[in-house]
């Protein structure tokens, strides 16, 4: 008999009929004896919808108000999926995070789990019950119902994994696992067996989002291993986990192209300490996130100056760039040039610290389709490019091509 946490997203209880298939996958696995946690999510669309309620009220509501509304999403889900257990007579019981024990800190709309205390959920399932969890919610210390943030019910699988000492953990979603590439925009991408957590965690910060990347990281901490699997047929997902000698001799895992990243380049930046510092620091204040930074070598005779060039996404060009007009004749930059038009595409793998060469072929493929490179950035186990997003998908499959076709 093993303890099972299971987790079903918005699309796999969007509507009657997928919550009664829900209630029959977890019927079966309880049938072999297995006990089982399920963590839904809300309905798709739903939490959506309450954001947009809200908004008609007033533009800036209270988060702690925002709380109270949006949990009411997954408390909805989580009593109709108990009534399709009971439909088909499997003993059920819900719990709202608060009542799994779910305690966190009090940052109300992204909370932080601070400790889980699963009393409840052990003695209902001792009790013989499948416990079905609200994700995404929790509660203070002082009673307060808190979400843990967008995309919230994938961590509250993960750390009721971790906090129960699951024997496995199922993320069900409506894609079969994890790709080399997106299946969409390249037809012969494969479906991964295995990924590691950093791997998993480049691809999302690559533009290849399956999984809330806060949930992934809280995996890695505690180590818990997990499976990204589809809700609307039995195969086999990804697995993803610790890294393993043998995911070494892959060299490259996946490709990932990014559309929805802009650039912005200033030209002339006087040459002097300070001024970066403060630019980054004006973008930072206005809550943007700033991903590649590319600073070219000073140029000019006389008062040298440097041409500095960043990526970010595209909702925040406009904010950005209304940041930096209003600090630029401060500084003495003289032209803020923005580019939407780019495409960021990615190659990750942790195979790429013990093969050498990565870089050169990247290139060469690229070199061969005609693809310009705007920027680059690596870590240990990425290569990124910043391209013209016309080229984006042509470029990513011939790279998926030399690497994995
Ligand atoms: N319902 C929440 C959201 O849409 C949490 C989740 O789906 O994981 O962000
Ligand atoms: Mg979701």
């Amino acid at each position: 008999m093993a303890l099972i946490v299971q987790k079903f997203g918005g699309t796999s209880v969007g509507n009657p009929e997928r919550i009664k298939n829900v209630a029959k996958r977890v019927a079966k696995y309880r049938a072999q004896g297995d006990q089982v946690v399920v963590v839904v999510s809300a309905m798709s669309g739903v939490t959506d919808n309450l954001i947009k309620l809200a908004k008609e009220i007033m533009p800036l509501p209270s988060e702690r108000e925002m709380d109270m509304l949006l949990a009411t999403g997954e408390q909805t889900t989580i009593a109709l999926t108990a009534m399709a257990l009971h439909s088909v007579n499997v003993s059920a019981i819900s719990l709202t995070g608060a009542q799994a024990g779910i305690v966190t800190d009090g940052v109300h709309t992204k909370a932080k789990i601070q400790n889980i205390t699963p009393k409840e959920v052990h003695s209902m399932l001792d009790a013989g019950n499948v416990v079905i969890v609200a994700g995404f919610q929790g509660q203070t210390s002082q009673g307060q119902i808190t979400t843990l943030g967008r995309g919230g019910s994938d961590l509250t699988a993960i750390a009721l994994a971790a906090a129960l000492k699951a024997d496995l953990c199922q993320i069900y979603t409506d894609v079969d696992g994890v790709y080399t590439a997106d299946p969409r925009l390249v037809p012969n991408a494969r479906k991964l067996s295995e990924i590691s957590y950093d791997e998993m965690l480049e691809l999302a910060g690559a533009g290849a989002k399956v999984m809330q990347s806060r949930s992934v990281e809280f995996a890695k901490k505690f180590g818990v291993v997990f499976e990204v699997r589809s809700s609307l047929n039995e195969n086999p997902g990804t697995i993803v986990k610790e890294e393993t000698k043998s995911m070494e001799d892959v060299v490259i895992r996946g490709v990932a192209l990014d559309k929805n990243q802009a650039k912005i380049t200033l030209a002339a930046v006087p040459d002097k300490p300070g001024l970066a510092a403060r630019i980054f620091k004006a973008l930072a204040d206005a809550s943007i996130n700033v991903d590649m930074i590319v600073q070219t070598a000073s140029h000019g005779s006389g008062s040298k100056a440097t041409d500095i060039s960043f990526t970010l996404e595209k909702a925040d060009l406009l904010k950005a760039q209304k940041t930096l007009d209003a600090i630029k004749n401060d500084t003495g930059v003289r032209e803020v040039i923005a580019d939407e038009k780019i495409g960021k595409l990615s190659i990750v793998g942790v195979g790429m610290r013990s093969h050498s060469g990565v870089a050169a072929k990247m290139f060469e493929t690229l070199a061969a389709e005609g693809v310009n490179i705007d920027m680059i950035s690596t870590s240990e186990i990425k290569i990124s490019v910043v391209i013209d997003l016309a080229k984006g998908e042509s470029a990513m499959k011939a790279v998926h091509a030399a690497f994995l076709g």
